[in-house]
């Protein structure tokens, strides 16, 4: 079969430059993809023509050889192309290089470039009232930073990384399937393209070193659990020069003795005495910004909730501060004497026959009758 000129296959003039090239190849490509053209025989054809074309005429030397002795000059059973017919040596690179911006660069991203550090996490418990009122926090956190030594680079002082032997410095090694070549990072440098032949003593050949690092974290009034703060740059170092990650802060209040907080509400549970209970009075309670005082009407029962306006918290995202709730429990007497003892029991005959004094009671007993009436 007489092959077609590759000037003509591309669709260019013979003076073509390098970018009306790669251009007219992506072109083609993109229409005859194997992927686009499922089970397409003459796309297929039309495809690897194209690759073919291409491979010879973006090289210098090969498009010289071409322009000079035609097919002759770089046909690859003549002994001019590598192995593989198609010159298969070269196939993947041609294709990585013209489509990694099509393919979301995959190829070029993971080929051990600057590689941004990883975002570490830290875990910041707070009191609850630091977390209502912000307070500014040290952390200390173990992270890697770029090792001074080597400054980065891995390798002792007055040697530095070479080429890797096992992919020849482009970080990926080729197998072959079928028609398409398939790239797999290298195991040697594991991507990056280089080796350290003499490694850097202080951080064995890794550019960073893990460290303790001191931070000054300044917390927002009002943060709660599970709100992160945000310190950009100062993750884990990046490899091979590549910018830092960002070390986010987690909040986690801890439980507190009195009060549990709700979003911007604050509960917590007051013991009153029964008399007081009885009588009413007025009780004192504690909020976050010192005790107030708060009237109870007489005949308070175990289980009313008292709001305390504005007594909350005001969240961080803005807005004014909720309300604090508090819920009376009314307490029984213990430990009573012979006096009080008298009193009481004095009090006691007082109540006898006379179920207006007991409004939950009487309910209750209503119930009981009539849950034993109904079996
Ligand atoms: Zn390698
Ligand atoms: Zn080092």
């Amino acid at each position: 079969m007489a092959k077609r000129d590759y000037y003509e296959i591309l669709g260019v003039e013979r003076g073509a430059s390098e970018g009306d090239l790669k251009k007219a190849y992506r072109r083609l490509a993109m229409k005859y993809h194997p992927d686009r053209n499922p089970d397409d025989k003459a796309a297929e054809e039309k495809f690897k023509e194209a690759n073919e074309a291409y491979e010879v005429l973006s090289d210098a030397s090969k498009r010289a050889a071409y322009d000079q002795y035609g097919h002759a000059g770089v046909d690859p059973q003549m002994g001019g192309g590598g192995p593989g017919g198609m010159g298969g040596a070269n196939f993947s690179d041609i294709f990585g290089d013209v489509f990694s911006d099509f393919f979301g660069g995959a190829r070029g991203g993971s080929r051990g470039g600057p590689q941004r550090g990883s975002d570490l996490r830290y875990t910041l418990e707070l009191d609850l009232e630091e977390a209502v009122r912000g307070t500014n926090v040290t952390i200390r956190v173990p992270t890697l930073v770029n090792c001074k030594v080597c400054d980065g680079s891995g390798a002792k002082k007055g040697s530095s990384p070479v080429g890797c032997p096992t992919c020849g410095g482009i970080g990926q090694v080729r197998m072959q399937q079928g028609f398409f070549s398939v790239q797999q990072t290298c195991p040697r440098c594991h991507g990056s393209g280089k080796i350290i032949p003499d490694p850097c003593e202080a951080c064995h050949g890794q550019g960073r070193v893990e460290e303790h690092k001191t931070l000054s974290v300044k917390v927002p009034a009002g943060v709660d659990t599970g709100d992160r703060i945000r310190l950009s740059g100062e993750g884990e170092a990046g490899a091979l020069g590549g910018p830092a990650g960002d070390l986010y802060v987690v909040v986690n209040v801890r439980e507190h003795a009195i009060f549990q907080r709700d979003g911007r509400d604050l509960f917590c549970e007051v013991p009153i005495g029964f008399v007081d209970a009885a009588l009413g009075g007025e009780l004192e309670v504690p909020t976050l910004d010192g005790r107030v005082k708060l009237k109870i009407p007489e005949g308070t029962q175990t289980g009313k909730l008292f709001r305390l306006r504005g007594k909350g918290v005001a969240p961080v995202r803005g807005g004014g501060p909720g309300d604090l709730m508090c819920r009376v429990a009314v307490e029984t007497p213990v430990n009573l004497d012979k006096r009080q003892r008298e009193l009481l029991e004095e009090f006691r005959g007082s109540l006898k026959g006379n179920s207006s004094h007991s409004p939950k009671a009487s309910g209750w007993f209503e119930g009981v009758k009539r849950f034993f009436g109904d079996l």
